[in-house]
């Protein structure tokens, strides 16, 4: 018999990461609530990279990682656009 384990890629950023000082309430809300708060916070975060690579790696679907959002990631997964502002949009 066989069995997979899933090991995470390298879990020592998750160790610095601000997320694990405020709790998850901001980056999993209801449906429909506000991710403002939880961006916030990664905006700020040095593991935002790392996170974010991990979350694409392991196929988060839910919550806010690596400063993005579930739609986000899809969005990245589906085209490879991040959906953040690249400051080259006119208008
Ligand atoms: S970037 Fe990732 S590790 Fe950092 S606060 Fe946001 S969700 Fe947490």
């Amino acid at each position: 018999m066989h069995i997979d384990t899933i090991t995470p890629t390298d879990p020592a950023w998750q160790a610095q990461a601000l997320c694990a000082q405020t709790g998850a309430d901001f980056f999993f809300p209801e449906p429909g609530s506000s991710v403002r708060e939880a961006k916030r916070i990664c905006a700020m975060c040095e593991m935002r990279p790392a996170c974010l690579e991990y979350a694409l790696a392991n196929d988060e679907r839910f919550g806010v990682w690596g400063g993005l959002s579930e739609k986000e990631r899809l969005a990245i997964r589906r085209d490879g656009k991040t959906g953040e502002p690249t400051g080259r949009e006119c208008g």
